[in-house]
């Protein structure tokens, strides 16, 4: 079977073997790679964790690894310490995506954030990533009425209490991470420009959201200035 992926983490297995753990688009898969652990096969490049990978692999239910290939390679971002942290903290989501999903779309997201984490800003992508991942956890929050009263004239973001809220129902200002939201969310581009935008702000908004509802530690201290 010919297929693509993301490599989440690997276990040593027998004496030179690994358990390769990748992210697909058909979801979570384990593969065995025989003498993955000796220097000469060039399957170390192919094991590091972050790397797109393309590959064919036997039809069992421990597949074993044929053939591989690096599609793209981690060691691009490794020495940019902010690209990494926000990469990491990717991975940890994808690791925990349930698997009942449709996971084609989430994994064309996360291998696009792949791309661009080389190049835009990795906060923003982040929140993006995060924003997109939450329909993935069953947790997206309404943010199209207000959560209160019903209203469709949203002016504010209250993730704390579960959604978007009408200028009558909440005394928040925050506009700018309702639109934000909202463009992350539904991919529209409401305003020209974030530049203003606090993402350490709304990247706590959304570990807090994350914790309350999907019971998922994410760890961005190291990120927050
Ligand atoms: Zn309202």
């Amino acid at each position: 079977m010919k297929s693509e992926g993301i490599i989440l983490d690997t276990i040593d297995y027998k004496e030179s073997s690994k358990i390769i753990h990748l992210y697909t688009p058909q979801g979570k898969i384990s593969v065995k790679a025989l003498g993955a652990n000796k220097p000469k096969n060039g399957l170390l490049g192919f094991t590091t964790i972050g790397n797109q990978v393309s590959f064919i692999i036997t039809d069992s239910k421990l597949p074993t690894l044929v053939e591989y290939n690096v599609e793209s390679s981690i060691y691009k971002i490794s020495e940019d310490f902010l690209r990494v942290k926000c990469f990491m903290v990717m991975l940890n989501i994808i690791n925990h995506i349930p698997e009942d999903n449709n996971h084609g779309p989430i994994y064309s997201t996360f291998k696009k954030m792949l791309k661009d984490i080389l190049i835009e800003n990795p906060k923003k992508l982040l929140c993006i990533f995060l924003v997109k991942m939450l329909y993935a956890f069953g947790i997206a929050p309404n943010l199209k009425t207000c959560v209160s009263c019903g209203s469709s004239d949203i002016k504010f973001l209250d993730l704390d209490k579960g959604g978007a809220f009408c200028d009558n129902c909440s005394s928040l200002k925050n506009q700018d991470e309702l639109y934000i939201m909202k463009e992350y969310y539904f991919g529209k581009k409401e305003i020209k420009d974030f530049t203003a935008c606090n993402y350490d702000s709304l990247l706590k908004a959304l570990r807090d959201y994350y914790f309350r509802y999907a019971s998922i530690s994410i760890k961005i201290q190291d990120l927050l200035n």
